[in-house]
Formats: structure tokens, sequence, C-alpha cells
């Protein structure tokens, strides 16, 4: 029996590891050129012609070029030569530790570097670039991205399990721009490729295969963000919808940590105009006045001052870029200060507090029950 179930989750874990993922790559930047660096190994560059034929060019360790756009076509350029023009291109990667360094021209020579397979090409005026890649691998790169460097191993396990069963429910996300994922944290930070640093990588290894499930073994809505302030968001309140299985709740492992707190300053013109355009705030009226003077919000509430004003806090976050929908404020002189706490929406996970439970002893299992008290874990189904 223990022999058999060893060799399902072998099995689970193979179709699990073979499984690769579409990631668009620079998702909103208008990208009207791109350069590509081979960085290590070989690739092969595949254009499809419009008779049908693939014409392929091989690209050695250090090759270099350019997609252009020309019409409605892309051109590969090298030292200014134009070498091959299609519609669409792929790069294929000859071995699984071969990576190209990408980078926009116009924008920033700065370069990131993916492993994988790549697709090139038109859409709506801007290459789309997307990379092809085993899920595994992308989660190494996505951890990496999503938490740095520094870290002990059972955040990184926990940061693991849930960019892992984020990406295998949101698989169908960007499903009519025709890729699964963007590198955003719209779904995930994915920024480069994997960090090759031991400890994040075995620690997506060693939970590989393993997502967290609802009551109704369904993914669990995983979402997260860097620091609830103290107290996690109600969806709710962010998104005006519940969520089975995520509520508001206390955080004490956060508070002390870089962006607990934030402050910012807003004229007080600027605040009231937006106010009273907005939502017919009544300025001259004492009762308000004298509770915006002041305003104190010990727990998470949804709107500002009181309800019966009817301004959501997430308005509020949105309108004045601020890093979390969680302050109090208060008016001095010609400005309103903003004590804000925590960064992100709040709801789910908060990142710096799991950082600290594993700097703290605690487990990637007791971390995820702390945030996800309604979830439990298994193999992917
Ligand atoms: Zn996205
Ligand atoms: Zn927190």
């Amino acid at each position: 029996m223990r022999l058999l179930f060893l060799f399902y989750l072998l099995f689970c874990f193979h179709t699990h590891y073979c499984q690769t993922i579409r990631v668009r790559i620079y998702d909103g930047i208008n990208a009207k050129e791109l350069q590509c660096v081979i960085g290590s190994g070989n690739y092969l560059l595949a254009a499809n012609q419009p008779d049908g034929s693939t014409k392929y060019i091989a690209l050695n360790t250090l090759a270099q070029g350019r997609f252009k756009i020309s019409g409605s076509q892309l051109q590969f350029v090298q030292n200014g030569n134009l070498i091959l023009q299609a519609s669409q291109f792929e790069l294929i990667q000859q071995n699984r530790e071969d990576f190209i360094n990408w980078s926009i021209p116009a924008i920033s020579t700065k370069t990131r570097a993916y492993e994988g397979d790549f697709e090139l090409s038109l859409r709506k005026g801007q290459i789309c670039l997307i990379n092809r890649i085993e899920l595994e691998t992308y989660l190494e790169g996505v951890v990496s991205s999503e938490g740095g460097n520094g870290h002990q191993k059972a955040y990184y396990q926990a940061q693991a399990i849930i960019s892992r069963t984020y990406a295998l429910s949101n698989a169908e996300r960007h499903q009519k721009d025709g890729f699964a994922l963007c590198d955003r944290v719209h779904c995930q930070a994915y920024l480069h490729k994997r960090s090759g640093t031991a400890l994040i990588d075995s620690a997506v290894f060693q939970t590989s295969a393993i997502v967290l499930l609802d009551a109704d073994n369904q993914y669990f809505p995983t979402f997260f963000h860097a620091n609830c302030g103290g107290q996690t968001c109600a969806p709710q309140e962010v998104w005006n919808e519940q969520i089975t299985g995520l509520h508001s709740f206390k955080d004490t492992f956060c508070i002390h940590t870089k962006q607990a707190t934030w402050v910012k300053r807003i004229p007080i013109a600027t605040w009231t105009s937006y106010l009273v355009e907005n939502y017919g705030f009544p300025l001259q009226d004492s009762t308000a006045y004298a509770l915006m003077q002041n305003f104190q919000s010990t727990d998470r509430c949804a709107f500002y001052l009181h309800p019966v004003y009817g301004i959501p806090m997430r308005d509020l976050r949105e309108a004045f870029k601020l890093k979390s929908s969680y302050f109090d404020a208060e008016v001095i002189g010609q400005e309103i200060v903003l004590h804000g706490r925590g960064f992100g929406h709040g709801v789910g996970l908060c990142q710096e507090g799991a950082m600290n439970m594993a700097k703290q002893g605690f487990t990637y299992d007791q971390i995820l029950r702390f945030y996800y008290s309604g979830a439990h874990l298994s193999v992917s189904p």
C-alpha cells in the first residue's frame, strides 16, 4: 500500500513537473523593439514563413540580435542586417539551463534573464514576448522575485505553495490575451529566472506539486500582499465580493517590520475637493468637519470617517495612490497627514508577517494555517 502511494506521488510529481506554463514578459510595457543575448547554451530561432515552411537559425552563447516591427511583420536583425522576417518567431531552448538576457533598448539597458522557450508575435502594435517554461522552474523565479533573498526556508516553502496554487487556479486568467499569466503583480511577480539560490530552489523542489485546497477540494484563493499593517483585510472591502475562507484578522507578526507604517501629506484643498466632488461630502457641516480633523481607525474599516458619507477606504487608496487602505488622518495646518499601516491590498497572507514567523521558527504548514485557516495541504488535483 505504502509502495502504491509512493508510486502515486511520483506519478503526480512527474506529470506536474512536466507541466509547462506560458507567461507574458514585459506585460504592460509598449515594446517596439526587443534585444536578446543568449546568456548561456544554444537556442534555435524558428521563423514561420507564409508558405507554411519554417526557417531555422542556430544562436549560440553570446549571440545577439534585435526583434523589430516592420508593418504587420517582425524582423530579426543582427548588426544592422536583416536576418529573418516572419509574423511569428520561436526561440527553442536546447538544454534545460539555457537562458536569454532580454532588454528593451528604448527604455533601459537593464536585462532580464529567463530560461525556457519563447514566442514572439505582433499584438496591438507592440511585440508580445511569451516565455514557455516548466511550472516548477517558473515558480523558482516567482518565489525569488516575490520574496527576495535573506529569508528562512519555511517562508520560501510557504510562498512556493501559494504561488503554485495561484498559478494553477489562475491558468486561464489571461486566456483572452493568448497566454496564461503575466509577469506583473497583477498575477505574480516574475522578474527573472530562478536565482540559483539553493535555499529558494530547494524550497520549491521540496514542496513540488503541493497546493492549498478548500473544504470542497478546490484550489484555495491564495491571495497575498506585502504587509497587512497588523490586521488583514476582508475581501469584500477590496473587491466588493465575499471570498469563502478569507476574512479579516489580527496579525502581530508584521507590525515591527519595514513596511509596517507610512506617512503621506496631502494639501487639504486637494483632499476636500476630491471628497466633495466625488461623494458630495458636507464640508460645511461642523460634525463632518470635526470628524475629518482627527480620524482614527483602530480596526480596519470599509469607509472613511463614517459609513453615512459613503467614502470607501479603497477608493481613497486608489485615488491618492496610498500604500494601503488602513490609516488614521489628521488635519495639520494646510495639509491632511495620513498615518498608514501596511502595504498592499491586505487580503490573505501577509508576506512580511510570514517571513517573521519563519524567522521565529514556525514551519511552512504552521504559517499557511495561520493565514489561510480554512485551507489544507494536498497534492495538486
Ligand atoms: Zn496578470
Ligand atoms: Zn501582517
